[in-house]
């Protein structure tokens, strides 16, 4: 497989009947950097802050941030780099901020928390645009976002921290990022409209879409066999995300576990999704996979997966695609 993938290495990533694709990764902490010139990804889709805050024993500084950051912006500096605002909550615990709450995933977490602390957004994002300084490749994204409020809110800190960091260094032209905002709580498939003129981009976190459009805890054994992205109605919301996204003009890309599953990753593509994000050992097989596909064929599967009246259903037109593409 290692020959395959360096043969392949630098051709574009795109379908047997030419629609290019943009593979991009997920990443918590720096990677191997011999190891990332063979994945032909075009930069980190998702880059999830709150891992190197986890490793911490204590909120890191504003400079052991930068140093954190700078050091995958600079990794990846050939694309660029989604960088997420710290998602902590939920299911992701910060040992040195105790939060205990009846329902952490509907409680404290994500945006909500860091609105709620100045203190640490403002830190994160002066920290972000330092790292980016002589580099232009930095993208924020904000999680968890439930209305336009937290967006304007949002934007406003960024605004802040980037003419406070742009003032403290006069002497050159601060880049200034792209901004962001996840659609991962259903509400704000029905309010892209309300915030597309703050933002330049969204992404979907289809874990906690799916989550939260069906009411089950992704992490909760007792009731996994109910947590599938393969829901019709998970598919129907993804296909409005990507038709909403198209009319407003913004573009979309997809960052949760589904894009890197490779039934997934032909639903994403079928309804036309160009950009994915996955964990780096998904890459290969979904390159391999796209490279065998005709989008045509996966046009028509999508219509008889929306037609499935159960994950089950859907399950099945997929792998019978996924067989006949070898
Ligand atoms: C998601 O929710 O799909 C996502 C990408 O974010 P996380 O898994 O970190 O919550
Ligand atoms: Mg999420």
């Amino acid at each position: 497989l290692r020959q395959k993938v360096e043969q392949a290495r630098g051709r574009p990533v795109e379908t047997l009947d030419g629609t290019p694709i943009n593979l991009q990764l997920n990443v918590g902490l720096n990677l191997e950097r011999d190891w990332l010139d063979e994945l032909d990804i075009t930069g980190v889709g998702l880059y999830r802050t709150e891992i190197p805050f986890m490793m911490h024993e204590r909120l890191p500084t504003e400079d052991e941030q930068v140093e954190i950051y700078a050091q995958v912006l600079e990794q990846f500096k050939a694309g660029t780099v989604v960088m997420r605002t710290l998602d902590v909550g939920g299911d992701k615990p910060l040992p040195y901020l105790p939060m205990q709450e009846e329902n952490p995933f509907l409680g404290w977490r994500g945006i909500r928390m860091t609105l709620d602390h100045p203190d640490i957004f403002l830190v994160q994002i002066r920290a972000m645009l330092r790292a980016s300084i002589g580099r232009d490749n930095l993208h924020i994204l904000l999680p968890m976002i439930t209305n336009a409020d937290e967006v304007d809110e949002a934007t406003r800190m960024i605004k802040q921290a980037y003419y406070e960091v742009a003032e403290e260094h006069a002497e050159i032209t601060l880049p200034v990022p792209q901004v962001g905002v996840m659609l991962e709580v259903p509400a704000m498939i029905y309010q892209m409209h309300a915030i597309a003129d703050k933002i330049d981009f969204f992404s979907v976190g289809t874990n906690d879409l799916t989550q939260y459009l069906l009411a089950v805890d992704r992490n909760n054994q007792r009731v996994a066999g109910l947590f599938d992205a393969f829901h019709p109605a998970v598919l129907y919301a993804l296909k409005q995300i990507i038709e909403r996204a198209k009319t407003l003009g913004k573009p979309v890309s997809v960052c949760g576990e589904l894009a890197g599953e490779p039934g997934g990753a032909i639903l994403l593509i079928a309804m036309g999704y160009r950009t994915l994000s996955m964990n780096s050992y998904t890459v290969d097989r979904i390159r391999w996979i796209i490279r065998h596909s005709r989008t045509s064929d996966l046009e028509a599967m999508l219509e008889r997966a929306l037609a499935a009246r159960t994950a089950q259903e859907v399950r099945k037109i997929v792998t019978l695609t996924l067989e006949q593409a070898g």
